[in-house]
């Protein structure tokens, strides 16, 4: 059979950039060839965690099987291999950011632990009683609990930007807020819970006309959107390589190098000292002052690969490919009876949240799963974004670059039968 989304695989995309040949590299992924259900899996949950290519599960395979060693201390071959392949990933990482140094690049677990990091380190070196830290109303838990601490800690005050009903941030009223106070702002660049794309841009030259620095949470956007530090003007960025076809506990935040260098160690350890003694410890260069103990070489090994793996595919057939689901399913969603989509954003990426009248978002998710669709459920760790829209919990569609128009067609099949179950 042969559906739309096939067609248009196979067609040059007339604004130039091919087309990617979606059918083909589903064969780069080999979990997605199995049966749930008795039905062929459709993956719609890759905000949650995107899939991962074999090239990824073979580097990281490849790094066990001949080099594994501690990095940095050893001399010997085995320890030179897996440190020359450990920094390689980290100028891999740089140049896919945009980054000036390789040094600006701190291999970190996730996202998370990015966000925890700058609030740890330059909030407590910078952030102090009376200070105002700024969040946005879509963000991410892991994007507001680590402010909350560092606030409670220090006396600071947190003050949160709304959002709109189309799920856009009110950039006037961020702007109101910004002022002698701020010293840091902190926002999604595309909302895990809304699929808004921020206009990272535009709020850096705010924040800075008052003298703050703005980290961007770039856990929904690095698998998606063509990054590049430098032009977004941002002074961190943070990223997870298990949402950007990477292995789970690594990812990277890049910090401007006068900031990093500035800002006091995070963690203590081996690694990130250059001599201990008990009268004094010097503590190393960025970014490895920001790296105690053994990291996660392998992680980094398999992200470098997933980073590789993306930039090969091209980031403008990826967005183009993901621009074209957005839209076909946005249509598609909205013709089924009784859904409503949350947040119109007009730019939005890879993310679909929805409510059908009268069914809890669980039972859509457990309907479908019975199909052989994963999609996720829940408040996506955004509460306070599902409060602003004034509900628990949605259900959630999410793309990446394996999906095609005939997974949309299989969820809209799906979301009918959700009818029939559910009466
Ligand atoms: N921010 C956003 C916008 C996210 O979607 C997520 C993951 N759902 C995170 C931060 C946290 O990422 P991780 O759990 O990989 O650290």
């Amino acid at each position: 059979m042969t559906t739309v989304g096939d067609e248009q695989s196979a067609q040059t995309s007339p604004a130039g950039g091919k087309a990617l040949d979606v059918d083909r590299l589903r064969e780069d992924f080999p979990i997605l060839d199995q049966e749930l259900s008795g039905q062929p899996l459709v993956y719609l949950d890759t905000a949650a965690t995107s899939q991962k290519p074999r090239c990824v599960l073979e580097a990281i395979a490849c790094y066990y099987e001949n080099d594994n060693s501690n990095i940095h201390r050893g001399v010997h071959t085995l320890s030179a291999r897996a440190t020359a392949a450990y920094e390689a990933a980290r100028e891999t990482v740089r140049s896919f950011l945009g980054a000036r140094e390789a040094a600006e690049i701190v291999f970190v677990r996730g996202a998370t632990e990015a966000i925890n990091l700058v609030a740890g380190s330059f909030g407590r070196a910078k952030v102090g009683e009376g200070d105002e830290i700024v969040v946005s109303e879509m963000e991410h838990h892991s994007n507001i609990v680590p402010w909350q601490i560092l606030c409670e800690e220090s006396g600071a005050r947190l003050r949160v930007a709304p959002i709109d009903e189309r799920g856009e941030l009110l950039l006037e009223e961020l702007e109101k807020m910004l002022g002698p106070r701020t010293r840091l702002v902190a926002v999604a660049h595309v909302s895990n819970a809304l699929g808004t794309v921020n206009p990272v841009r535009e709020i850096a030259r705010m924040v800075h006309d008052c003298g703050a620095v703005l980290l961007v949470d770039g856990a929904q956007a690095a698998a998606h959107l063509a990054l590049d530090v430098r032009e977004l003007d941002c002074d961190f960025y943070a990223f997870s390589g298990h949402k950007t076809y990477g292995p789970t506990g690594i990812g990277a935040l890049y910090g401007k190098s006068e900031l990093l260098r500035e800002m006091p160690p995070w963690q203590g350890g081996g690694e990130m000292v250059l001599s201990v003694s008990f009268e004094e410890t010097i503590y190393n260069e960025v970014p490895h002052k920001f790296e105690a103990g053994t990291p996660n070489v392998a992680g980094a090994i398999g992200l470098a690969a997933a980073i590789d793996y993306l930039a090969g595919l091209g980031i403008e057939s990826v967005r183009r490919h993901e621009s074209d689901l957005i839209a076909y399913s946005e249509e598609a969603l909205l013709a089924v009876p009784g859904l409503s989509l949350i947040g119109r954003p007009r730019d939005k990426c890879a993310v679909h949240s929805f409510v059908l009248d009268g069914i809890h978002p669980h039972d859509v998710g457990t309907i479908l799963d019975g199909e052989g669709i994963a999609i996720r459920t829940g408040h996506h760790c955004a509460q306070p974004t599902m409060k602003r829209f004034g509900l628990p919990a949605t259900a959630r569609a999410s793309f990446g670059i394996y999906n095609t128009r005939a997974d949309i067609d299989r969820l809209v099949a799906g979301l009918d039968r959700v009818h029939e179950v559910m009466g």
